[in-house]
């Protein structure tokens, strides 16, 4: 996994990469937010700090999330709830105050990788099987022309599966990207959410399932 930190405290920074890189990962340091805002596409996470030279660490995130998912951790001098809530709703899936304790960090890095990583995008965000019509980008479902009410949880089961047409999802893929934990508590979570999104959709042959093992959005469509 490739990380950028970014952070203008150069023996910190330093200490940082090197206790990154210790523990396998690769790790690029850089002083400016700028700079992060120009190679961002080269790193599966960031670490960010907030008090940068050249910008708010805040708004060098606000900047990324317009071009960009990648995970970010703010870790910064900046404590208190405020300030975490702040970070959070500028676009950050996890915050860390300075010190920080390097195996938490990691975990905390791994934890946010899990949560937002995704299968290559589609080239396809309309996707039609039989009479059933899947915009991914709407986030609409229609069923014989009829749209449908899907929650959630329903839908994101619908663009995981449909993602893959016609190949087999496992039900560890889907509780990861749907839930984000493939092996917590969620399996039983999984059942019902599929059982009730097969009874909204009404066309039993449309997900198979395969048995110990997950579930299969059909290419084509059968006879009901
Ligand atoms: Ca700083």
């Amino acid at each position: 996994m490739r990380l950028a930190v970014v952070e203008d405290d150069e023996g910190f920074g330093d200490a940082l990469v090197t206790a990154l890189r210790m523990k396998d990962y690769q790790a690029d340091h850089f002083r400016r937010g700028s700079d992060l805002l120009l190679h961002h596409q080269r790193f599966d996470a960031v670490i960010l700090d907030l008090g940068l030279p050249d910008m708010d660490g805040l708004d060098v995130l606000r900047k990324l999330r317009e071009v960009s998912v990648v995970p970010v951790l703010i870790l910064t001098a900046r404590a208190g709830e405020r300030a975490v809530i702040r970070g959070l709703r500028a676009g950050a899936d996890d915050y860390l105050t300075k010190p920080p304790r390097v195996g938490e960090l990691v975990a905390r890095i791994e934890s946010i990788t899990r949560r937002t990583r995704r299968p290559t995008v589609p080239v396809e965000t309309v996707i039609v099987t039989g009479d059933v019509r899947v915009d991914l980008t709407s986030r609409r479902v229609q069923v014989g022309g009829v749209p449908i009410v899907l929650t959630n949880k329903e839908f994101e089961l619908v663009r995981v599966l449909v993602e893959r047409p016609g190949a087999a999802v496992s039900r560890q893929q889907l509780m990861d990207q749907v839930w984000g934990d493939a092996f917590a508590a969620v399996s039983r979570a999984l059942d019902v959410h599929m059982a009730a999104l097969r009874a909204k959709l009404g066309r039993p042959r449309l997900i198979t399932t395969i048995r110990g093992y997950g579930y299969r959005w059909e290419v084509e469509a059968k006879r009901e």
